[in-house]
């Protein structure tokens, strides 16, 4: 036997390929079924298990036709005419079809003319199964149907900024919030912060600077200048994404809250007026009452003087509640003045303190109150916070009997705390605690009155003497509440 025979490696590489071949055809998810004009299948490749269960043999000799989808017969007849009038040419086709299993499958099929080709004479068909592909889609189109259904009801426009290529997107919505014809936006950044009404536009230059650098969400309520010239409140919100912390899109919501905004208005010009108008009568009622006291009291009638007492409390808390209200509409409005005077904090607290305690029987209050040196600012407003802040210490308190009020003073601050023994603040309430009628409402606190105001304007009081106000507590267990403001000296 010669060595290397050329031939036989030949033939044993035809052998290989063919075998390869054959292998490669079994085990592929494309199927080939070659078909008479007449739609009778003449050869189906091995790899039609792979694709709709069958083996050849069962499928061989068969129509076609009783396979289809009977929605899709129609379709597919039609298509199958089209290509049996062009010799060479090629159709590209989706359909339902029966799988062995008894399911209806989608297939994706490629069909070429070959009628005119030697050797192969027939319509060839290369298909392959598609249905997961079919059901993915379906289930996007379902969830874009939804999501373009809830954007509508919710009225929100949707922008989408490329800001690599500087590019914002706008969809028919925001145009209509803008008043804004599709082509006179020019879709980049400048063009877009011109249409920001101009008080406002620093403040949204900002919040977007913000969200690009610290990665956190934007959201944002502002002004704008529509096309037409009219002045709108919208809400924003949006995502930025990252590419290797680069900053590439940003992706947003918009809504028109303009209606809003103006019942808002509403609401605290009522809240001011209601306010005002309350406080005149109550002030002319608590005078009376005094005044009665005094005469009581001369005429020794005691259970009266009592009573005429117990009404005075209340006359002050209405008072009090009324004030609250007052200076929750001055903050929303821009108009709660700080006074800028001397003061003595130990005296001020020592005060506050010592008439609170008179009020106060079932509560012993502990003071750890250092030397005070005299600071400036606004000493009536800041009682106000330290009053609110102990009469909540012992509002919220009922079944403990301490309260504990300390200072720590250093050069440039003075750190005052009031901490409780009382129902505490579930970790999840305490950062809306400072939002404007913002209480806790759990059937335990049912019973705690209040107007949700107190906090409110302590954070605003706090906040503009230049401080920090905080706290820290366990539901259960009870609170302390902290506030700290720079030392300003004459
Ligand atoms: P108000 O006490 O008038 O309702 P505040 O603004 O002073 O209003 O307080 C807001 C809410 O914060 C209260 O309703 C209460 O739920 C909660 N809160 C305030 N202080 C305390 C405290 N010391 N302990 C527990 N909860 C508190």
């Amino acid at each position: 036997m010669v060595k290397n025979d050329p031939t036989e490696k030949a033939g044993l590489n035809i052998k290989m390929s063919e075998e390869i071949f054959r292998t490669l055809i079994e085990k592929s998810t494309d199927a080939i079924q070659l078909v008479t004009p007449e739609g009778k299948i003449i050869y189906t490749s091995e790899s039609i298990k792979n694709v709709l269960g069958y083996t050849p043999e069962e499928l061989e000799g068969l129509g076609i036709g009783p396979f289809m989808h009977p929605d899709d017969l129609g379709y597919f007849l039609e298509n199958f005419q089209t290509l049996l009038k062009s010799p060479g040419g090629q159709i590209n086709l989706q359909y339902r079809v029966k799988h062995k299993d008894g399911s209806w499958a989608w297939v994706e099929t490629i069909g070429v003319n070959h009628m005119d080709t030697p050797n192969i004479h027939a319509l060839v068909g290369n298909f392959r199964n598609i249905t997961d592909r079919k059901i993915a889609e379906e289930k996007l189109k379902d969830n874009e149907a939804r999501l373009s259904l809830a954007l509508e009801a919710g009225e929100i426009g949707v922008w989408d900024w490329d800001i690599v290529s500087n590019k914002i997107k706008w969809t028919d919505k925001v145009y209509q919030i803008h008043e804004v014809e599709r082509n006179s936006f020019d879709g980049d950044f400048v063009s877009y912060i011109t249409r920001i009404y101009p008080e406002d536009k620093t403040r949204v230059e900002e919040a977007i600077q913000l969200a690009l650098e610290n990665k956190t969400s934007y959201n944002i309520e502002f002004r704008i200048i529509t096309g037409t010239g009219n002045i709108k409140w919208v809400f924003s919100s949006a995502k930025v994404f990252f590419d290797n912390d680069k900053a590439v899109r940003m992706l947003g919501a918009t809504v028109d809250i303009t209606k809003r905004k103006e019942l808002e208005k509403q609401k605290d010009e009522f809240l001011s007026i209601a306010s005002h108008e309350l406080k005149t009568p109550v002030t002319t009622l608590k005078a009376y009452g005094q005044v009665l006291q005094m005469v009581f009291q001369q005429k020794g009638y005691t259970d009266s003087v009592t009573m005429l007492k117990k009404m005075d409390s209340q006359i002050n808390k209405l008072t009090s509640l009324i004030s609250n209200l007052l200076d929750a509409t001055k903050i929303q409005s821009g108009k709660l003045m700080m006074k800028e005077e001397e003061y003595d904090l130990s005296e001020l607290l020592n005060e506050i303190i010592d008439e609170l305690q008179l009020t106060t029987p079932n509560h012993t209050m502990i003071k750890e109150i250092g030397e005070l040196k005299k600071i400036c600012g606004d000493k009536e407003r800041i009682g106000q916070v330290i009053t609110n802040l102990i009469t909540n210490a012992v509002k919220f308190s009922p079944q403990s009997d301490k309260i504990v009020i300390k200072t720590e003073i250093s050069d440039e601050s003075i750190l005052f705390s009031v901490q409780d023994f009382g129902v505490g603040i579930a970790n999840e309430k305490q950062d809306k605690i400072f939002e404007q009628f913002f209480r806790v409402s759990s059937k335990k606190e049912m019973t705690f009155p209040g107007l949700g105001l107190g906090l409110y304007i302590s954070n605003e009081i706090i906040k503009r003497q230049n401080g920090k106000i905080w706290l820290e507590s366990a539901e259960g267990k009870g609170s302390t509440f902290y506030f700290s403001i720079p030392v300003r000296q004459k």
